[in-house]
């Protein structure tokens, strides 16, 4: 029996407890038929969750159920990113101290406390907005399994010669002083000063040099010229200087005048200085014109002591002092703001540095070629989003970092020996290990036995590009690996294509030499008003998802949610959220509706074969069968918005306008074969639309297969029981014509009511109907289906010649 109305801020909690109690998302390890294995993105623990999440993880769980109704056994594990630089810093805001001012396991322990309580919440909102992941699967980066294996995966790329340290230019955030990739890079434009400076060359000459980082002045090197620019060509060679008191320990910065092509002579005076480092291009001709190396910005962002009275200055204010000297010295030619685009750090928008520093490196540069080939073997949901990883991949510059000089991460499981320089590595039974806190078991190959440990920790990255190692419990379990690696599919947003998506498959291919899932499907964000990704900061807690929930129930978010194509961005729209509220209600009314029409019937009646179906039955169904066939086709390519916008049209259009219209009197029957005919009709079409739609909207469609379609239906919840099986002999090409004529007439006679002011259930006395030859035989059959929706007490068929369907015609006599 379904309760007299649904209300959802009751039903949705209760159905909520009742999945969890059941464990009705489990996955069966030891089951027979195929694995569908999902490769969660685990949120990073980083402030709450917003509603851009539960924009895309709807996504994924819309596709996890239809597998699961499809009888493959869904592993669908939820994890959460909780180890370090992104969860750092929500750390230190939360509790309002930074890392640095306190001791690093009173720090660590800060962070395993909010990172406990933040995952919690995640939880008990994933488990409201009714993701039917297995929660017995729940794992975390942080934790000693995920530190194993991702020291195991370190271990075996040093192994292998795809990790290697040296000590060289490094990106560097002055911020969060650490070292990061080129992936963690965000191009932002900022006016800068660009300043002419008067360089004086041997000869007494004046040689303009202009520049954007004049407090780089004490690390300056050479000047560099284009070999064929003829204004500088004959200087190549001889030295130019300005005088460098008081900003620098020298009294005057003296440098060579070098030839090289990459100078652009049409960039400011077309000489450009060289200091160690301002971009990529001074490190290029560090490297290969052999340079000295002066550090005149320190790990802190400060300047160092080659910097004269600006020593400690941060960065900003040591530019302005060193330009106030300059422009005393009458050594400023001219001054202009300009746009200017700089490398900033994603994480805290920190213009990046490049800092001589010892750094571990994974190689990816040698490799290009290799992950183009492994992207081409993935099949990419939208297709296009696998250009974007392939311009990623032709334009990597940096072999991958992933050393950071930080406090919550992996250690690196490694010692150097104090007295060769060798590298120890720890074995696995060693692991997890922290080498700061335990010391090497074994001796170095030169008999030394003193060592010191990797002070660094990996970046976040270099840990959850294993969650499908991790999740396939690699190393430790090969037989559990041989059978849930690799994952049938990884669900992200595009904005992490270059890190996640990427870092997965470089792992994944240096490990195992096999692509780390078949396809990947990718999501889109979604978007606040100022067309900006909606971000943590813009969504507090307390306008977050879980009140948007508690106001306009969790089906209707995820109403939302679905419905926009695979990778496209998105609006928070709050009409497409009263939309799916409406699709509840009419879902609910309409069942409501059925209730005590299908009653009476058995289980064996609704699951046998056909009654005698009317032409309008055997309509419905035809569409009926059509539908299904579209949407799962769609949803077999996660295009999850399509499928559902076709369902959706044929459960208000054909089954409740139009069909319900017509077979309405045979409902109301109190019995016979026509009764049947339809009662048999509307079962089918009702539980079909049901299923259909419950990967999107759980709760309302649980709510009524307890209620009415479990008695027949017979599965435990409609969440297992089965995607609704194919009969294409129901496909009728007859039936569908026979249908369209049906409605023509029945609008034909609305209309007719409608410019007659007569309410659409008026009746009318008799109804002349012209139709072709070939509908007289099953439209006679037709006949109580069309007086009923006409309310016309008498129907005649005056025409038999043969028309085309529009030019049917009624001719009604009130
Ligand atoms: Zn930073
Ligand atoms: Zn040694």
């Amino acid at each position: 029996m379904l309760p007299d109305r649904y209300a959802f801020r009751e039903a949705e909690p209760r159905l909520a407890s009742l999945w969890a109690d059941a464990d009705l998302y489990a996955f069966d390890p030891t089951g027979s038929g195929p694995i569908f294995m999902i490769d969660t993105p685990p949120p990073t623990v980083s402030g709450e969750l917003h509603i851009g999440h539960c924009y895309s993880y709807t996504q994924t769980d819309v596709i996890a159920r239809f597998h699961r109704m499809r009888g493959e056994r869904v592993f669908y594990p939820m994890g959460f990113d909780d180890n370090g630089l992104p969860t750092e810093r929500f750390v230190e805001k939360t509790i309002g101290r930074k890392a640095t001012e306190m001791e690093r396991a009173d720090f660590l322990a800060h962070c395993l406390e909010l990172i406990q309580q933040t995952e919690d919440r995640f939880e008990a909102l994933w488990r409201r907005l009714s993701l039917s992941a297995d929660w017995h699967y729940r794992y975390s980066t942080i934790s000693s399994q995920a530190q194993r294996t991702s020291q195991a995966a370190f271990i075996q790329l040093y192994k292998d010669g795809y990790a290697y340290t040296q000590v060289a230019p490094t990106l560097w955030c002055p911020e969060c002083q650490t070292a990061i990739a080129q992936a963690e890079i965000e191009d932002i434009l900022l006016p800068t000063l660009f300043s002419t400076l008067a360089f004086r060359v041997q000869d007494g000459s004046i040689l303009p040099i202009a520049t954007t980082r004049p407090e780089l002045l004490p690390a300056c090197v050479a000047i560099f010229v284009h070999p064929n620019d003829a204004r500088y060509a004959h200087l190549i060679g001889s030295t130019a200087s300005i005088e460098g008191s008081p900003f620098t320990s020298r009294e005057h910065i003296t440098v060579p005048i070098l030839g090289d092509e990459l100078a652009d002579p049409a960039k400011g005076s077309g000489a450009v200085m060289c200091c160690t480092f301002g971009d990529s291009t001074d490190v290029l001709w560090w490297r290969t014109h052999a340079l000295p190396l002066l550090a005149a910005i320190g790990r802190d962002g400060r300047m160092t002591a080659l910097a004269g009275d600006c020593a400690g200055l941060p960065i900003a204010a040591a530019r302005k002092r060193i330009l106030a000297h300059l422009a005393e010295k009458g050594l400023i030619l001219h001054q202009e703001t300009i746009e200017h685009t700089v490398g900033a750090h994603e994480r805290c928008g920190t213009p990046v540095e490049y800092l001589h520093t010892r750094q571990w490196f994974i190689r990816v540069l040698d490799q290009k070629e290799r992950f183009l080939e492994a992207g081409r073997r993935i099949h990419w949901q939208p297709e296009y989003m696998r250009a974007r990883y392939e311009h990623w991949v032709e334009n990597l510059q940096w072999d991958w970092c992933i050393s950071r000089q930080r406090f919550l991460g992996v250690p690196f499981p490694a010692w150097t020996c104090r007295a060769c320089g060798e590298i120890l590595l720890a074995t696995l039974d060693q692991l997890p290990i922290d080498p700061r806190t335990t010391t090497a078991e074994q001796s170095c190959r030169c008999g030394c036995t003193d060592f010191d440990p990797e002070p660094d920790v990996m970046d976040t990255w270099a840990t959850s590009s294993c969650t499908p190692l991790l999740i396939g419990h690699w190393p430790d379990d090969p037989a559990w690996f041989a059978q849930h690696f690799p994952a049938t599919l990884r669900p992200q947003a595009h904005d992490i294509i270059r890190t996640w998506a990427f870092y997965t498959i470089v792992k994944a291919l240096y490990i195992t030499d096999e692509i780390p899932w078949r396809s990947i499907m990718i999501s889109g964000h979604a978007l606040s008003a100022q067309r900006s990704k909606i971000s943590k900061s813009k969504a507090p807690m307390a306008s977050g998802p879980m009140a948007l929930i508690e106001q306009e129930s969790a089906d209707a978010l995820r109403y939302w949610a679905t419905s926009v194509k695979t990778g496209n961005d998105t609006f928070f729209n709050p009409e497409t959220l009263a939309i799916g509220r409406r699709l509840v209600n009419k879902l609910w009314n309409a069942s409501r509706f059925a209730e005590p029409r299908l009653k009476d019937y058995t289980q064996s009646f609704f699951a046998g074969a056909a009654p005698a179906l009317l032409p309008t039955d055997r309509w419905l169904l035809s569409r009926m069968e059509q539908t299904i066939a579209y949407a799962t086709r769609e949803l077999e390519q996660g295009e999850y918005a399509t499928a559902r916008s076709e369902i959706e049209r044929f459960f208000w259009s054909d089954l409740c306008d139009n069909y319900l219209e017509l077979a309405k009197a045979r409902l109301y029957q109190e019995g016979g074969s026509a009764r049947d005919a339809a009662a048999w009709t509307l079962y089918h079409a009702l539980l079909t639309v049901l299923k259909v739609l419950s990967p999107y909207l759980p709760y309302i469609t649980e709510e009524i297969y307890q209620g009415l379609f479990r008695q027949w239906d017979g599965a435990a919840s409609i969440h297992t029981s089965c995607w609704p099986i194919m009969h294409s002999e129901r496909i009728d090409a007859e039936a569908e014509e026979t249908g369209k004529m049906l409605l023509e007439l029945l609008h034909q006679v609305r209309r007719y009511k409608a410019e007659h002011n007569l309410s659409v259930g008026a009746e009318v006395a008799t109804l002349h109907i012209n139709v072709p030859a070939k509908f007289q035989v099953t439209l006679a059959s037709a006949l109580i289906d069309l007086k009923s929706a006409t309310r016309a007490r008498d129907i005649e068929i005056v025409g038999t010649k043969f028309i085309a369907p529009n030019d049917l015609s009624t001719d009604i006599i009130e």
